[in-house]
């Protein structure tokens, strides 16, 4: 939209607690106009990430700049930055008009002004007919409504979103999701997106940020992400039903592992880690079968089995559609052939996580 670049620039950012590294060393780029999700799972320093670009936290090492200016000193307010948190955080006396108008107010913008560019930002996400009431009229959905509304109002540099879905019900999730997506789209600010959630991050990402205890374990688009985990940890966390993961070796193209053997393509390795999405497993109806279905499940167009294999658990994705072709839906403890798509599978460095080329 403007000429002026709102790219993020973060580097070597570390942020101790009781000596303790919940934020070590990370350095990401947020391309402008871009919207990079950071997800993984509790306590591993999204927050901490977001609020130190925010400024409301201070690193201990490292800087942040925005559109090349180094900002690692400013506060808040000279950031630039417009902030929607898991809890709307909405003042409570004031009405939806206000509660909106509030940021440019506070920046000296003249009352019609503001109470024009309220209006508009209430027209962006659907809640004009509400500008007059108070937000405890509202429900969940509404407020974080008013909360978007508040942070577009002022079309800042940089859009921060912590968890921003956490208190909606799944169904609002969903629907809001593409909203905030469309919404930063239109506008062409630059994002950071917070969510522990790996489906609703996988959604609307430009750039997917998958960090563990503090350090980036992988950067890319969903897709890259999805289609080559760089290790066992991304593996495991993008992705549901979660990748199978299995321990053992790889010898002349065949995996082997506590009971189970897999066409695994990949070079001699003592200590591999083979990974499979439960979507690349192939599993059927067979009397003299290697597994035993211990779990079943419906999820609409697709069964999930949980079946058992040698000393394995595993995960299998099967088309309902596959499954009406077997004549009889299997129950715990029938038999059944577990297998792999070989041309599926991911080799992992057991030892490191890493994956193998
Ligand atoms: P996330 O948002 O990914 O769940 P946070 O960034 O909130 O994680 O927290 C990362 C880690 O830092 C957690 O272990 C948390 O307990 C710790 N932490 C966060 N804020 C503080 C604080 N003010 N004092 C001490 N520890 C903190
Ligand atoms: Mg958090």
């Amino acid at each position: 939209m403007s000429s002026t670049t709102s790219a993020v620039e973060i580097a070597g950012l570390t942020k101790t607690y009781d000596d303790h590294a919940v934020v070590d060393d990370l350095t990401l780029t947020l391309p402008d106009g871009s919207l990079t999700v950071l997800v993984g799972p509790s306590g591993c320093g999204k927050s901490t990430t977001l609020r130190i670009v925010a400024g409301l936290e201070t690193a201990d090492g490292g800087t942040v700049s925005i559109g090349g200016r180094d900002v690692t000193a400013e506060s808040p307010r000279t950031r630039d930055v417009a902030m929607v948190f898991q809890n709307y955080a909405l003042y409570p006396h004031l009405s939806v008009a206000a509660n909106i108008a509030f940021p440019l107010r506070n920046n000296g913008v003249a009352k019609d002004e503001a109470t024009r560019r309220a209006r508009e930002a209430a027209d962006r996400v659907g809640i004009t007919a509400l500008l007059d009431r108070k937000p405890r009229q509202l429900s969940g959905g509404q407020q974080q409504r008013v909360a978007i509304a508040r942070a577009l109002v002022r079309t800042p540099k940089v859009f921060l979103f912590d968890e921003p879905l956490s208190n909606l019900d799944a169904k609002l999730r969903v629907e809001l999701r593409s909203e905030i997506r469309r919404l930063q789209q239109d506008s062409g600010i630059t994002a950071l997106y917070v969510t522990h959630d790996q489906e609703e991050a996988m959604t609307i990402a430009d750039q997917l940020v998958v960090l563990d205890a503090g350090t980036i374990a992988q950067v890319g688009t969903p897709e890259e992400l999805y289609r080559r985990p760089a290790n066992t940890f991304v593996a495991g966390f993008i992705g549901s039903p979660s990748m199978n993961l299995l321990d053992g070796t790889v010898r002349a193209g065949t995996f082997e592992g506590d009971g189970v053997r897999f066409a695994a393509p990949g070079a001699d390795a003592a200590a591999v880690t083979l990974g499979v999405r439960p979507e690349d497993m192939l599993v059927a109806p067979a009397e003299h079968g290697n597994g035993t279905v211990e779990i079943v499940e419906l999820l609409g167009p697709r069964y999930v089995f949980i079946v058992t294999a040698g000393a394995h658990r595993l995960t299998a994705v099967v088309e309902a559609a596959t499954v009406a072709g077997w004549g009889r839906t299997p129950t715990p403890g029938d038999a059944v052939t577990v297998d792999v798509r070989p041309d599926r599978v991911h080799l992992f460095d057991e030892t490191s996580g890493r994956r193998l080329a």
